[in-house]
């Protein structure tokens, strides 16, 4: 094989996976086995001394698994990475290494309702807590971070406005705390967004949604960059010092960059059991070999869209970064190079109620809590995903009660629009 380095639409397809070498079966198959045959015992002794790299039980990895894990890592252009069961599992696979009580993250006020609610609440259960800021103001990121502080967290596009996180500049200011940087690049997916290219140390995934593509499976994925140096300061004992959960190895200094990676399969997965079935992995395989041509279509459909909801008088007003009217439109060119996304919020007149017959008028659209599926999918945030919020809350996180959130799939485009035509027409009629 050629030095060449493989683009983004060969790795798609062909990143993580060869034939089978026991059938020469083309596609992944599925590993559909919980343990594998060790060769003898000192085999067996060298897997679980992480001397040898190879398959013990799916709990920790699997064959299938692990090809999805090595296709997205090298999406991500990271240097590891693993799978789990969902994207919310995927965040605490994240913070689990970096965090013991007592422990904070600073993250950023512009959230998934269900990441909001982990933060601010779950979490607090293992002792850790969350500062939630306004990303645009620097100074506040800043200032959030103290002694205890282990990791930033933001999502590239956040849920549901349509924002841009400023990734450089947040990535400094990680830097210079000596702290990891964690971004969710779920609503972008690594076609439009490369965190790592912007200074991130891990990439937070709800495989769910655009990388699987379709609705049909939850999963998620964790990311490492490989580059951050756990070792620099005494703030992450469980990758610089010997680790008491597993005999006493220091995870850094055995495996430099696959550190994250290893103790997230050999402690995390191994003990909190968070594990992405082979199943389904399948299914995000076979939607993973269509992304960029997928979220190509996506931004095509949500740049029309957006255009023709923003000229329309029955509408207040419309978030998506994409546009021009956007104060989040010069980032675009710079954090997502291949497009805004497809998911924003429109604000309508007439408020809550008129939302709501809107919603309830919608033939195409489905209503739905998902996002990143071909099929276009609205709800109102308000009264749903963002209804454990308070009322400011849910103002910072841009789910105010006249807005409904759109996650534009790839239909036609013109079908998209006459739905939310008959649809505007009935909510204010
Ligand atoms: C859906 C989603 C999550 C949670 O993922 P699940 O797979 O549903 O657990 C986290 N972050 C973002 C941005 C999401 O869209």
């Amino acid at each position: 094989m050629s030095d060449r380095p493989q683009a983004f639409d060969t790795l798609q397809i062909h990143g993580g996976a060869a034939p089978d070498p026991a059938t020469g079966a083309r596609q992944v198959p599925i590993y559909q086995s919980t343990a594998f045959v060790f060769q003898d015992a000192d085999h067996a002794a060298r897997l679980f001394n992480l001397q040898e790299v190879g398959y013990i039980y799916s709990r920790l990895t699997n064959p299938t698994v692990a090809a999805l894990a090595e296709r997205i890592t090298h999406l991500e252009g990271g240097a590891g990475g693993i799978c789990c069961s969902s994207g919310h599992a995927a965040q605490i696979m994240a913070f689990f290494p970096l965090m013991m009580p007592g422990c904070n993250i600073v993250a950023s006020t512009r959230l998934y309702g269900g990441t909001y609610t982990q933060l601010t609440q779950t979490i607090k259960r293992f002792g850790w807590s969350a500062k939630l800021v306004d990303f645009d103001d620097l100074d506040a990121v800043k200032a959030a971070i103290d002694d205890d502080t282990r990791a930033i967290f933001c999502e590239s596009i956040a849920n549901p406005g349509g924002y841009i996180t400023d990734l450089d500049a947040i990535a400094k200011i990680a830097d210079d705390a000596g702290i990891p940087l964690i971004v969710d690049n779920t609503s972008a997916s690594p076609y439009l967004c490369k965190p790592i290219d912007h200074g991130a140390t891990l990439v937070v995934h709800s495989t769910t949604k655009y990388l699987t593509g379709n609705g049909t499976v939850t999963g998620g994925a964790v990311i490492d960059s490989g580059k951050f140096d756990w070792s620099a300061n005494d703030k992450f004992p469980s990758l610089s010092q010997p680790e008491p959960a597993y005999h006493g190895l220091t995870f850094h200094e055995v495996l430099g960059p696959m550190a994250f990676t290893f103790h997230s399969i050999a402690v995390g997965l191994r003990d909190l059991g968070m594990t992405m079935n082979p199943q389904g992995a399948h299914y995000t395989l076979m939607g993973i070999e269509t992304l960029s041509l997928r979220m190509q279509k996506h931004v095509e459909n949500a740049v029309k869209v957006a255009k023709w909801l923003e000229a329309d008088d029955r509408i207040e007003s419309v978030t998506y970064a994409g546009l021009e009217s956007s104060p989040y439109f010069d980032r675009v060119a710079r954090i997502c190079p291949n497009g805004a996304g497809a998911l924003f919020t429109f604000a309508i007149k007439g408020g809550y109620d008129n939302c709501v017959k809107l919603i309830n008028s919608v033939e195409l659209f489905s209503h739905v809590a998902n996002l990143g599926d071909a099929r276009s999918l609205i709800i109102h945030s308000a009264s749903t995903t963002h209804r454990q919020l308070t009322d400011e809350q849910r103002q910072a996180a841009g789910a105010l009660p006249n807005v409904v959130r759109v996650s534009i799939g790839i239909e036609d485009a013109d079908d998209i629009i006459a739905d939310l035509d008959q649809a505007l027409t009935k909510a204010l009629a």
